[in-house]
């Protein structure tokens, strides 16, 4: 789109913007950085086009779903089960990757795969992991997660309400969930729920569409990550097999615990694709946008604007790059995925309000998408455990103290 009344920009070519300032992409071996680009043409030319449309109509954009399922990458990191592996570096540029062009879209993937698959492969047996990783591979099956309640967000650990009550070889669930994205739509929920006899939580694979007294209601009027369909999900005498338990874990809080502890990192690489998407579009509108006859990326101002939002970028980014490290070596513990969610959503604040406010008026308008980037880092902020609760667990590790309660 041009916002020029008349072109004085001078004839040289002006520098494509690149929010991948340290050349990031580059320590990724050539295949992964091959998945990486594939992603990014995916996400430019068939989801870039659509997707305003779908998040001013807080609708998803199902017709996207047989490519995303030809693009590969459900269940990306998990190695066997028909899962397409990768590692940990590849699973979190893809992240970003999905992220910079749309949050939401990013938010589906990693409630399926993130979420709902991990919490199969990190906790089901080997035989639930048969069972029902493949199918969701292959995006025959879709998933969601169901922790948060209407009365218990962050206390979650402690206070979940959700009953689980053993019956023979069946277990009877009672509870609700709020806040759990895809599930107005997919097909199984991991729901975590209280064990009424040894009081511990537990995680169940529910069927969304045939389990009798399964419910779900869509979550209205949200003001960010609105191409994400969230649902308030109740569960009343919902009578689920044992064979559906996972069963692979210790069978404690601990389990969620687990799947949490890669997701908020993941939420980290996420929530740096938003401020990469948001950078490079306030950076083309700063190329293109004149005011006083001169493009407005030539006034001071504007560019220290553009400057701080890249160095929160490459702040975000160096993070990661370490974070990820120990991710792989399997050392990355809550505190320091804590830290990663905690620091990369509260500067990315900073980075999509510099970006509204480049853009002036026109930084609120969804079709100069950068206001996407804006609306949606409020969500990323608060969930997967909001900034207070990530800074209580750093809190907590470095004094010895907790500070929860
Ligand atoms: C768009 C979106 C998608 C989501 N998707 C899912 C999903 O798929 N599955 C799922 O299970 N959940 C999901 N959630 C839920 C999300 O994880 C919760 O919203 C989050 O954990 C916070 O819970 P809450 O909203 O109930 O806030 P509350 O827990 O009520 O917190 C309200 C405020 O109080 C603060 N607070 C609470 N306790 C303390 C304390 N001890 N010290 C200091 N401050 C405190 C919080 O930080 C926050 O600012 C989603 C949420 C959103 C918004």
């Amino acid at each position: 789109m041009t916002t020029a009344t008349k072109d004085i920009r001078p004839p040289k070519p002006l520098p494509v913007p690149n929010s991948d300032f340290y050349e990031f992409a580059e320590t990724l071996p050539a295949e992964e950085l091959a998945v990486v680009r594939k992603v990014r043409a995916y996400m430019e030319t068939k989801v870039q086009p659509i997707i305003n449309k779908y998040w001013v109509e807080d609708s998803f954009p199902f017709e996207l779903l047989p490519s995303y399922k030809e693009l590969g990458i459900a269940g990306m990191g998990i190695k066997g089960y028909g899962c397409p592996g990768g590692s940990p570096l590849l699973v979190g540029l893809t992240a970003m990757e999905i992220a910079r062009t749309d949050v939401s879209f990013c938010t589906f993937h990693g409630v399926h795969t993130g979420l709902a698959m991990y919490s199969i492969y990190l906790n089901g047996t080997e035989e639930q992991k048969q069972k029902w990783l493949p199918p969701m591979a292959r995006m025959e099956k879709v998933g969601c997660f169901g922790l948060t309640e209407p009365l218990v967000g962050s206390g979650t650990g402690g206070g979940l309400t959700t009953t689980a009550k053993r019956d023979g070889d069946t277990w009877v669930l009672n509870g609700q969930k709020r806040w759990i994205g895809n599930a107005t739509w997919c097909d199984l929920s991991i729901i975590w729920a209280r064990d009424v006899d040894d009081n511990q939580v537990k995680g169940f694979i529910v069927e969304n569409k045939t389990t009798p007294g399964f419910s779900v209601e869509k979550i209205e009027n949200k003001i960010a990550l609105k191409v994400v369909q969230n649902g308030q999900i109740t569960l009343d005498n919902c009578r689920i097999p044992d064979e559906n338990r996972l069963q692979g874990g210790k069978g404690t809080f601990a389990d969620t615990r687990l799947v949490l502890r890669g997701t908020r990192h993941g939420s980290g690489w996420e929530i740096t694709g938003a401020q990469m998407g948001a950078y490079e579009n306030a950076l083309k509108y700063a190329q293109e946008r004149l005011q006083f006859g001169k493009p407005i990326g030539s006034f001071q101002l504007v560019q220290e604007l553009l400057a701080k939002m890249l160095g929160n970028i490459v702040a975000c980014q160096c993070m990661l790059a370490r974070s990820v490290q120990l991710e792989t070596e399997g050392k990355l513990t809550d505190a320091q995925a804590a830290i990663v969610k905690a620091f990369c959503t509260s500067k990315a604040r900073e980075t999509v309000s510099w970006g509204r406010e480049l853009l002036g008026g026109n930084g609120i308008v969804v079709d100069y998408n950068v206001a996407r980037f804006f609306a949606d880092a409020e969500a990323i902020y608060s969930y997967e455990g909001t900034y207070q609760m990530q800074t209580l667990i750093v809190g907590k590790a470095i004094t010895g103290f907790s500070a929860f309660v």
